[in-house]
């Protein structure tokens, strides 16, 4: 048995292809014949252009429009003088071979754009490696990169598979997918969950450890991949996978359902979102809006902040595509266990307990307001709420609506737009603004209560430890108390309570949430269906 991260949930069984791409040598060896190189070059692409019409074809009916683009941007790139003819300058001035051309181009271009501010052209290099990948696999005759399976409940299991092999894999005959690295947002992650077959990433040693033709239990809801299984075992498992599927099916009714409860109460079940894209899936699963879009993650992963305008472009993304539904917007949760390396931050004993989130934000205002000028501007293309993470007191909301204004005063100056209809909320995640939310709630528009981190603050037991999580407990009586006060405190001033932390999610917690009133939901877009429909259950 082999524990990974589960990326994609559901039950799979069946045999193993491990996928293999052939080693190419490149060698520094001149060409003599220029114009058979460049004609090899130029079937090369052709091969590549035929391949990837098919796999956008092929994507366009398994996965909508909009994922299969991608390709529609590869085929682009295999006619952009830019890229491909300077592969063909290169073997004609230098004259390079033509796997070494294709190379040393790729390589300059990966290089440029990996170098980029802008995130998005940022993520572009990928395209480039993957188109180049193609190219040269086509030049050396290694027949594209494209699957030989044939039989039906095949498992590939593979090193890591780019966004173009995830797509060219074939539904009728892939049941899951199995792969060494990557982690739960990494792009063969999002596409197993949009193309719903279960998958398991970052096993580590996955294609040493099993062969060809191995039988293999894949549960994507553990991350766990069992080899050879026994017959107890597999029926044990083939009876899981059927009654999950079944449940899946039944779930698909609830997408356009409003959530209610059986004694007329409408509650909000919405998504949480790390990036713009994610959007997609929380609308694929009949979300109600976006509950908490977690900004840090526009932060992580680059040399520098993103600059209004990259913010402003996201926020704009996000509000457009849900199309009037509510997105609440976090600012900037930065410090604890999330670190940026542009971005030192003092040592401390305890980061938890320290330098972070609003306290960060209220003290480098400058990073603030680039943050709140952006959300002010993006304001105006949907329905938007902005909450303020690691409130401890009425304090740090009035110095943070300060700078609101202060951002809203320079708008106006500079004449650029922005919505008055904004709400303006607090997480609840500190216990000291649970015990003081009625208080609290006379001045916010709303609260969502954080109980991934109220949790650990109430117990006094580290969200992160191992050696104490049977502490982190959930449904402990002090918990619960603190949630109960929380909604009871901002329903004695009419504003609404939603909860964005995992227990928001949690299919045991959702009945005694729903009793105390909890208006409003939210947790990852996979989990919505089947919280709507305990839901619905409730009195
Ligand atoms: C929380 O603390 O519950 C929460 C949603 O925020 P994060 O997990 O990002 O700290
Ligand atoms: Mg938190």
């Amino acid at each position: 048995m082999k524990k990974g991260i589960a990326a994609s949930k559901g039950y799979a069984i069946g045999k193993v292809f491990i996928q293999e791409h052939e080693e190419i040598v490149i060698t520094e060896e001149k060409v003599t014949d220029i114009v058979a190189e460049k004609a090899k070059l130029q079937k090369a692409l052709e091969a590549s252009k035929v391949q990837l019409e098919a796999i956008k074809a092929k994507a366009e009916e398994s996965m909508g429009a909009e994922k299969a683009a991608v390709f529609e941007a590869h085929i682009t790139l295999l006619d952009d003088p830019e890229f491909t003819g300077a592969m063909e300058l290169e073997i004609e001035n230098n004259q390079s071979n033509g796997l070494k051309a294709i190379a040393d181009v790729t390589n300059t271009f990966v290089m440029i754009f990996e170098s980029m501010d802008d995130a998005y052209m940022r993520e572009r290099a990928a395209d480039i490696k993957d188109v180049s990948k193609r190219i040269t696999a086509n030049f050396a005759g290694k027949g594209g990169v494209d699957f030989a399976i044939t039989e039906a409940n095949t498992i590939v299991v593979a090193h890591d598979l780019t966004p173009s092999d995830t797509a060219q894999l074939d539904r009728s005959k892939v049941v899951a997918f199995l792969t060494n690295i990557g982690g739960r947002t990494s792009h063969s992650a999002i596409m197993a969950r949009t193309l719903e077959i279960p998958a398991i990433v970052g096993l580590k040693d996955i294609t040493t450890t099993v062969k060809n033709g191995d039988i293999v239990i894949v549960d994507g809801i553990e991350g766990i991949a069992i080899i050879n299984p026994d017959e107890a075992t597999l029926d044990a498992y083939e009876a899981k996978r059927e009654e999950f599927l079944a449940e899946q099916e039944e779930l698909k009714k609830l997408i356009s359902v409003k959530t209610t409860t059986k004694s007329g109460k409408r509650v909000e079940v919405c998504g949480n979102i790390g990036k713009p894209e994610d959007v997609h899936q929380v609308l694929a699963n009949g979300g109600d809006g976006v509950g908490l879009f977690r900004t840090e993650f526009l932060y992580m992963d680059r040399d520098s902040a993103p600059t209004e305008d990259e913010q402003y472009d996201s926020y704009k993304y996000v509000l457009e595509k849900m199309q009037g539904k509510q997105v609440v917007i976090r600012t900037l949760d930065i410090g604890g266990d999330k670190t940026l390396p542009y971005l030192p931050l003092p040592e401390e004993m305890n980061p938890f307990l320290g330098y972070r989130a609003i306290r960060l934000c209220l003290d480098r205002k400058e990073i603030f307001k680039v943050q709140l000028r952006a959300l002010l501007r993006a304001s105006i293309y949907g329905k938007l709420a902005v909450m303020f993470p690691m409130i401890s007191g009425l304090e740090e909301f009035v110095a943070a609506k300060e700078v609101v204004d202060e951002c809203k005063a320079e708008l106006k100056a500079e004449g650029k737009a922005y919505s008055e209809d904004i709400q303006w909320g607090i997480m609840v995640e500190i216990p000291a603004a649970a015990v003081y939310a009625d208080e609290l709630a006379k001045h916010v528009d709303f609260f969502s209560i954080g109980t991934n981190d109220l949790i650990q603050y109430t117990l006094a037991a580290d969200r992160m430890s191992e050696k104490v999580s049977y502490l982190y407990n959930p449904m402990h009586p002090a918990v619960l108390r603190l949630i109960k006060m929380t909604i009871e405190g901002a329903h004695k001033h009419g504003k609404w309570v939603g909860m964005c932390g995992e227990m928001a999610g949690d299919e045991a917690a959702i009945p005694t949430l729903v009793e105390y009133g909890l208006d409003e939901f939210s947790m990852s877009a996979s989990s919505i269906l089947g919280a709507k429909k305990i839901i619905i259950d409730q009195q």
